[in-house]
């Protein structure tokens, strides 16, 4: 249940209720918005409790979460969280563009893409150092090493980096290279990351498993927000459907779905979501049409030698291209 305070309530008084609520054996957590503050209380509820709350000086109304998810929604926080990462943030108007090639391929290929797509528009860089593949004989990544590439690149470029962490037992160390930690679609609901995920104080990409239902996502962002982290980012990378011709069927009615339910950014990736380097310009202004916070797109110096994800990798140029036209378009909706 929520309970929602009187506007400006005096700070002993939302104390009282937290400490009662505690002394219940609910878990309390406090969103602050600028006149009210909104109690988020996680445990059994009976009417004599919300009767008995309804009644404490301070309190303004006791209302049931009906949703599974309780601290990702929108009934708990009203306002659009955003997510601050190094100078830049996301989910406050300005659109975000994560660039960079699937995989850390080597030092130097790395540190020449990163620079040029910093030169044409990207706000952050991406690439994998841990590759979870569909086959063992895959190209599993630099690891460590494709990490010190990525902290070099983050360097060099002043641009935040955004990588993948696969195992729990590595977050403190991936965290301390990188400044977003992402979850793959894979490990969505590898509830043991996002356990760890929920006690470090970086921002988590939170990728769609690719058969998830929104529920099911939410409540994978749930676990990393109940742990203490609040600094979640959604990211759709389409779906498995029945169609073939798309490697996936990149759901964009996910994006104004979790707008209306969650208060938290999300941002999609149109390259996984489509598979084919061709759709993922269209399928990225739609996503900014749809209201995404963001892009994120793989692009690769020579696509067809990438070591992963080559057929739906951008060349330069063609992100270039993609920057410039969903930045008219970001530019275009918000003149609205
Ligand atoms: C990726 O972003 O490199 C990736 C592996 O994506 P996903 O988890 O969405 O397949
Ligand atoms: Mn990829």
């Amino acid at each position: 249940m929520i309970i929602v305070m009187e506007a400006f309530t005096e700070q002993d008084q939302i104390n009282m209720v937290s400490e009662k609520l505690k002394e219940k054996g609910f878990q309390v957590h406090l969103s602050q918005g600028v006149e009210r503050t909104i109690i988020g209380a996680i445990g059994e509820k009976t009417p004599e409790v919300m009767e008995l709350f309804e009644t404490l000086p301070g309190v303004e109304r006791v209302v049931p979460i009906l949703q599974p998810f309780k601290l990702a929604s929108k009934t708990f926080q009203p306002q659009q969280s955003k997510v601050n990462v190094g100078t830049q943030v996301i989910g406050q108007g300005k659109i975000q563009i994560i660039a960079g090639p699937c995989a850390v391929e080597s030092r130097e290929k790395y540190l020449e893409i990163a620079q040029a797509v910093k030169e044409t528009g990207a706000t952050m860089l991406r690439g994998g150092a841990f590759k979870p593949r569909t086959s063992p004989y895959s190209f599993q990544g630099l690891e460590k090493e494709g990490l010190e590439i990525l902290a070099e690149a983050r360097e060099l470029t002043g641009l935040p980096v955004v990588t993948e962490i696969v195992d729990p037992r590595m977050v403190d160390e991936v965290a301390q290279y990188v400044d977003i930690l992402q979850v793959g679609a894979r490990n969505m609901q590898n509830f043991f990351l996002l356990r760890e995920l929920g006690k470090i104080n970086k921002p988590v990409l939170l990728k769609r498993g690719p058969s998830a239902t929104i529920e099911e996502w939410i409540m994978a962002a749930e676990y990393i927000i109940s742990g203490g982290n609040k600094q979640v980012i959604m990211c759709e990378r389409g779906i498995r459907s029945f169609e073939t011709y798309t490697r996936n069927t990149l759901d964009l009615s996910a994006v104004p779905l979790i707008k209306q339910l969650t208060h938290l950014p999300i941002i999609v990736d149109p390259s996984h979501g489509t598979g084919k380097w061709k759709l993922v310009e269209p399928m990225a202004m739609a996503a900014i049409g749809a209201g995404a916070d963001g892009i994120m797109v793989e692009v690769h110096q020579n696509p067809s030698e990438a070591l992963s994800d080559g057929p739906q990798s951008l060349t330069p140029e063609n992100f270039a291209r993609l920057v410039t036209r969903v930045t008219k378009m970001a530019e275009a909706l918000q003149e609205n």
